[in-house]
């Protein structure tokens, strides 16, 4: 096979400040069609959100309620006597469970799961205090230090309660939880604000979460207290209250947020604070939000990220250090920053319907995010490296478990990625089968055998005069677009393929994209992979473990003159398409990324020697 060269890292012209100005309701050039109208059938993720929901979320309760104290928490917390045990944060990952179990609900309706989560909320209720605030940590330690410390992550457990909240409302529609977070935000706002005291999230999070808060209620106030929070930062105002140094650049606190160009610190809170500055900025056009995001994106794209679109090379900050410096063994890419990425790139798309940004929230989510998780769905990784000893493995839990419920409140929510609406379009960003009621009377069926294969089937059911927008990925050099048999010539734009037509009800459009075995070359800037190339094919990343390669895994190298071979192997790591390497008398055997660490511990490598 034919190889190609190129550079990941492609040059993008900065992007300056965004479209927009002044104006009423939200800025968005597609809205999302909610995953709650898209019914996956699909041979590669309809399994994993089968595990999903037999394994990952019992998983979860069991370590929740039963091997770890986190459910206990919350019920001393409501007597107001005992321990806390754990860390001061670790409400948060019940909450990121509950919103898992609630997206699940949305999915497969399970009444001994509605009941729990019923349990469990009214546990949180119980453990609320008065005046709103509810934190297991403080309430069990000493309410009197509340709100002192601004990295106890007070907010962001909010924050992430507040998700769940909204979460088990759409799925359930009762509101006792929803009304816990209503007055914990109001306790907030009762404390903080313009002419009240002034607060730093620690670690962001709240910011996000109050949008969607100010979406299912209506009150405006979220929104502008989560503006207002996003424009604390930057003034010098953050503190651990004790004297202690407090660290700005970690914590995103160096700078106004609308100044920031080059991201720095925590990866996970830098991702959860652009979420945040794009919610808001989507109500408020701010110019300023916009422009930073913009200049952010390139940072991290063109100079922070990994070919599997992890991000946060270092784990002595579980962040970022110098441009271009991707070490791979000791690559951190914590799963939550990958499954960030997927969250901050779904709103820029959003804003500015650029395919480009769904190009990166495919290789975060294909990648770096689904390693996060076992074939079997029961063990977790938290860092994600791209080369190993053989000694990396998941873990059942972590005594911080922000991964693991991360990856159970992500995969159900996959839906959320595939279809967008707009006035005059309809939007494919990912190939993944499905039907999907993408507005009233009109529905899309996708089937599709991506990643494995590059070529869709979608048919239309009902009627409609909007275009369709299929993205054409940036992995796709070559491709053809037919409707009903017929070849079609469509015009391009900002990535997406627009065939604008009359829709009715059977016309079949197929997208046929090639899809051959890539070697990628990374940016020469980027000293640790100098001579050396990485294997793509689609949107998979490639990895050679020590499983396949027993002899020689240290010395085996490819060429120009290697010829590559793809073979779907139903019985290998649930079904995987493989890739043998043929370079004169060696033979290297390759699996996609997400799935190693399945089989017998062993060295592991992405990034692969080369030699001209
Ligand atoms: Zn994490």
């Amino acid at each position: 096979m034919k190889q190609r060269h190129y550079a990941i890292i492609s040059i993008l012209l900065l992007a300056g400040c965004a479209q927009g100005g002044s104006g009423e309701g939200q800025l968005k050039a597609v809205t999302p069609v909610d995953f709650s109208l898209v019914k996956i059938q699909d041979e590669f993720w309809s399994p994993r959100l089968d595990k999903h929901k037999s394994t990952t979320l019992k998983v979860c309760i069991d370590q929740i309620e039963n091997k770890t104290g986190r459910i206990r928490n919350f019920e001393n917390a409501a007597k107001g006597e005992g321990e806390h045990s754990g860390i001061f944060f670790d409400d948060s990952d019940v909450y990121k469970a509950l919103e898992g179990m609630a997206y699940s609900l949305i999915n497969h309706p399970d009444p001994e799961l509605e009941a729990k989560c019923d349990e469990w909320i009214d546990k949180f209720a119980a453990a609320q205090q008065p005046d709103g605030y509810i934190n297991t940590y403080y309430t069990l330690t000493g309410l009197d230090k509340r709100w002192t410390d601004m990295n106890k992550h007070e907010m962001y457990c909010a924050g992430h309660m507040t998700e769940a909240a909204v979460a088990y409302y759409k799925a359930t529609g009762k509101r006792k939880f929803l009304d816990v977070a209503i007055r914990m935000a109001d306790h907030m706002m009762s404390v903080f604000g313009p002419g009240k005291r002034d607060w730093v999230p620690g670690h962001e999070e709240i910011e996000l979460a109050l949008v969607k808060l100010y979406q299912v209620t209506g009150e405006k106030k979220y929104l502008d207290f989560s503006n207002w929070l996003l424009n604390e930062r930057g003034h010098g105002l953050g503190s651990h209250g004790d004297g202690r140094k407090w660290d700005p650049l970690y914590y995103q606190d160096e700078m106004p947020v609308t100044q920031m160009t080059d991201i720095a610190g925590h990866a996970v809170r830098a991702m959860y604070l652009y979420c945040g500055m794009a919610d808001v900025a989507s109500y408020t056009h701010d110019q300023g939000f916009m422009g930073a995001l913009n200049c952010l994106w390139d940072d991290v794209v063109l100079r922070n990220m990994y070919i599997t679109g992890g991000i946060g090379q270092s784990a002595h900050n579980e962040g970022f250090t110098e441009d271009c410096s991707l070490p791979n063994l000791t690559a951190y890419c914590e799963t939550c920053a990958s499954v960030g990425m997927v969250l901050w790139n779904w709103r820029m798309n959003q804003m500015t319907g650029d395919s480009k940004y769904v190009d990166v929230l495919e290789r975060s989510m294909y990648n770096g995010a689904l390693a996060g998780i076992s074939l079997a769905g029961d063990r977790f990784f938290y860092v994600n490296p791209l080369a190993s000893n053989g000694d990396h493995h998941r873990q059942e839990w972590y005594g911080c478990a922000c991964c693991p419920s991360q990856i159970c409140r992500f995969l159900p929510s996959i839906g959320n990625y595939i279809y967008g609406i707009s006035g005059d379009a309809v939007w494919v960003n990912l190939y993944i089968g499905s039907e999907a009621d993408v507005e009233k009377g009109f529905t899309l069926t996708q089937e599709t055998r991506y990643p494995w294969e590059g070529d869709v089937k979608i048919t239309v059911g009902g009627k409609l005069k909007k275009a369709l927008k299929l993205r054409v990925p940036g992995w796709c050099k070559e491709y053809s677009i037919s409707v009903n048999g017929e070849k079609a010539e469509p015009a391009m734009d900002k990535g997406y393929a627009v065939l604008d037509r009359k829709w009715k009800d059977g016309d079949v459009i197929e997208l046929s994209m090639n899809m051959p075995v890539e070697v990628i070359a990374a940016d020469p800037r980027v000293k640790e992979d100098e001579g050396l190339r990485a294997i793509q094919r689609g949107p998979l990343v490639y990895c050679m473990e020590e499983a396949d390669n027993l002899e020689g895994f240290d010395e085996l190298n490819i060429s120009p003159s290697a010829a590559f071979e793809a073979t779907f192997q139903p019985d290998l790591l649930c079904g995987v398409e493989t890739i043998k390497a043929v370079n004169g008398d060696q033979v290297l055997n390759f699996i996609p990324y997400y799935a190693w660490d399945n089989r017998t511990a062993g060295k592991m490598k992405v990034w692969i020697p080369y030699s001209e």
